[in-house]
């Protein structure tokens, strides 16, 4: 798993998908750049996620609002009392750590147990094994799980009493140790703000000290009344926003997973009080239903319920992912009730309130809200596209199996050799393609190793013109994956990408 992680980040870096940042300076911690494939692959992401959000659903629509925005918003959505991290030190190391992540990794060990019984058990009873059954009954699997279930439970009860020394005496008692050094010699537990604090204006006295946002969600409640009188929009609908948010998180460690300067997208989406249980439902299946339909596996995605609720949720649920460093959140989906807009008409005197001209009266909607992290679904789609390969004569090869619809480039246009006319019908064909796709053009080296070069930076299709096209307006097209290659007309090319990138 370490190894292949290892592989993951040496090879976004080596095919121009993610930098260190400031690198010519020994880059700058959990910071990352993205380069001309990253940003591709980004941007395709993006997308299509937009396109699902938005263009699909006649009732959600897009905003885009500043970074910056009035401190007060923070107050309000209870930021700067409550967007807090409960923080270790360790005393021998120190090195600092979440006090929360120390305990869920020291259950989550707890839990990967439960994978050794099942993978014995069904060793042991071959094809009777009755998984489902095995879990419900087997009295070793029941321990585990009541003991890890415990130990979440009174960690969440602590941190909502902010009860900081019983989550210390919880990491003493399981004898949790750094996980570096082994060292068990803990300070106590502190809150840590997460926020990045700046300020607005040149002169002292009259500067403005102001957050950089650490989520998107805000600047789409504020705007509440704008879109809904601007756009005549009726409940229910939907607010569909991306882009980036700053934290300052305590540990940092994983490449793009958790990143002090991120990009989130993120939707919320404004219905009748009441009826958030119907529209959390509905959208933790819709959302899952996005993820599934990219094909990179089912058996790599699970829900996890929240116990430990944020301070404006009424219900909450994670879809986790299987990283390479095991099951993690890849995005949230949250009944926030009328927490926020609620919050936001206290602190700025405003009405934030919708008619509801079937009720006759007005209210504050309820938020149902669907939030990813875009570079953590960049990382999702790197790490499992990322594949080794041994093939029939036993070589190797390196493939990236990112979906064609995200792949940063299309189509790869080769003139088998450099003479006789070829490269200049590549170059035409690249010129016609380009109004629709993505595509390179490489002349460079045998056109096998052009082959595998497309292959490691996830390129779906090679064309290759050569000698024969001159004659009949043919050339081969070769699939990534199957590595298979067809001859067809080059005016059928578009029509046979169109085919496989289009959703
Ligand atoms: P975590 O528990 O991992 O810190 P969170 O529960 O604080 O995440 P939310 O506040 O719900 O996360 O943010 C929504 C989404 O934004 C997450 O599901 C994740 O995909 C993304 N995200 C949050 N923090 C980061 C980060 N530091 N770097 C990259 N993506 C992030």
């Amino acid at each position: 798993q370490d190894e292949h992680f290892k592989k993951v980040i040496s090879h976004a870096k080596e095919y121009g998908y993610v930098f260190p940042s400031s690198e010519i300076y020994d880059g700058l911690s959990a910071v990352y750049d993205y380069g001309q494939n990253g940003v591709e692959l980004k941007k395709n992401i993006r997308d299509y996620w937009w396109k699902a959000m938005v263009q699909m659903n006649d009732n959600i629509v897009g905003i885009d609002a500043a970074i910056f925005m009035h401190p007060t918003t923070w107050k309000a959505s209870g930021h700067v009392d409550a967007f807090n991290d409960p923080l270790i030190d360790n005393k021998d190391s120190k090195k600092r750590y979440r006090a929360d992540v120390l305990i869920e990794d020291y259950v989550a060990k707890i839990e990967a147990k439960i994978d050794k019984e099942v993978a014995k058990a069904e060793k042991r009873f071959g094809d009777a094994f009755d998984k489902e059954q095995f879990l419900a009954t087997n009295p070793r699997v029941l321990g585990y799980k009541e003991k890890g279930g415990e130990i979440i439970k009174r960690m969440a009860s602590s941190l909502e009493k902010e009860d900081l020394a019983d989550v210390k005496a919880l990491i003493e008692e399981l004898g949790i140790a750094d996980p570096e050094t082994g060292s068990k010699n803990w300070t106590d537990v502190k809150q840590f703000n997460l926020m990045f604090g700046t300020k607005l204006g040149a002169s002292a006295d009259s500067a403005m000290d102001l957050y950089l946002r650490p989520e998107t969600a805000q600047g789409i409640f504020a705007n509440f009344t704008n879109v809904q009188k601007t756009g005549r929009m009726k409940i229910p609908f939907g607010i569909a926003q991306t882009g980036k948010a700053f934290r300052n998180e305590i540990v940092a460690r994983q490449f793009i997973f958790r990143m002090r300067e991120f990009e989130q997208m993120e939707m919320q989406f404004f219905i009748k009080p009441g009826t958030q249980k119907e529209w959390y439902e509905h959208w933790k299946e819709a959302r899952l239903k996005w993820h599934l339909s990219l094909g990179l596996g089912e058996d790599n995605y699970r829900f996890h319920d929240h116990e430990k609720l944020a301070h404006y949720a009424d219900a909450a649920a994670d879809i986790e992912f299987k990283f390479p460093f095991g099951f993690k959140e890849l995005e949230g989906i949250h009944s926030r009730t009328d927490f926020d807009l609620g919050s936001h008409e206290k602190f700025s005197g405003k009405k934030l309130q919708y008619f509801d001209p079937e009720e006759n009266k007005s209210y504050v909607p309820y938020v149902l809200e669907t939030s990813i992290g875009l570079d953590r679904m960049f990382l999702a789609v790197f790490s499992k596209a990322l594949q080794e390969e041994t093939l029939e004569n036993d070589t190797t090869r390196t493939v990236l199996r990112i979906p064609a619809v995200l792949a940063p480039t299309k189509a790869a246009v080769l003139p088998l050799v450099k003479k006789d006319g070829l490269p200049e019908i590549a170059r035409k064909i690249v010129g016609d393609l380009q109004w629709d796709f993505m595509v390179a053009y490489d002349e460079k080296d045998a056109v096998g190793r052009r082959y595998r070069r497309q292959d490691a930076v996830g390129t779906p299709f090679c064309i290759t013109v050569d000698h024969q096209t001159k004659e009949d307006n043919t050339v081969t097209i070769r699939h990534r994956d199957t590595m298979e290659q067809k001859r067809v007309a080059i005016n059928e090319l578009g029509a046979i990408i169109k085919e496989e990138v289009d959703v």
